[in-house]
């Protein structure tokens, strides 16, 4: 990598506690400082390939290599470590098609929280409430977190945040439930 190229990344994104990577993959792809070619020459040059789409997709078959890690985040300035710590932990399961939210958590902090996805997490424990799975009103899947720029569902635009009422009290099985709930 020239040096040229890390000039043009040296704003730090911090990423928030839990975030998830799709999540912060596609906040870190809209500021202004990283362009649409950039991200192109930057695949190139780390030879990541589509990696970071299937990140964004949570397709983590192969799971990211600690060396992809730091060669990304020497471009993002920060840590491989730390990116590490936005994918799932190795081995633990999670739902790759069924993006989840809490509306609680997002109303307190706009963004998608990794555990979300974990398919051993049915239930929100900070609220004791069951996950939405899609819009309560359109019944249209979430979008992946890297899309989550409005915070609104794509098709009939309801805010995540007014989602809440729909969201059910999570009974105790809920919290050690490990299907995905209804
Ligand atoms: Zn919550
Ligand atoms: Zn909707």
């Amino acid at each position: 990598m020239s040096d040229s190229t890390a000039e043009y990344f040296s704003v730090v994104l911090q990423p928030d506690e839990d975030e998830s990577i799709s999540h912060y993959l596609g906040r870190w792809k809209r500021q202004e400082v990283v362009s649409l070619s950039s991200i192109g020459s930057l695949s190139r040059q780390l030879k990541l390939g589509t990696a970071m789409s299937r990140w964004e997709k949570f397709y983590l078959n192969p799971f990211p290599t600690l060396k992809q890690l730091e060669q990304l985040g020497k471009v993002m300035g920060i840590e491989g470590d730390r990116l590490l710590l936005m994918f799932p932990p190795k081995g633990e399961p999670i739902n790759v098609r069924i993006i989840r939210l809490c509306c609680a958590c997002y109303d307190e902090a706009p963004y998608h929280r990794m555990k979300w996805q974990f398919q051993s997490t049915a239930a929100c424990e900070k609220h004791q409430l069951r996950l939405l799975y899609k819009c309560p009103n359109c019944e249209v899947h979430l979008p992946i977190p890297a899309e989550w720029e409005s915070g609104r569902c794509r098709k009939c635009q309801m805010l995540f945040r007014s989602m809440i009422k729909h969201q059910k009290t999570a009974r105790t099985y809920d919290l050690m439930d490990t299907s995905v709930s209804t």
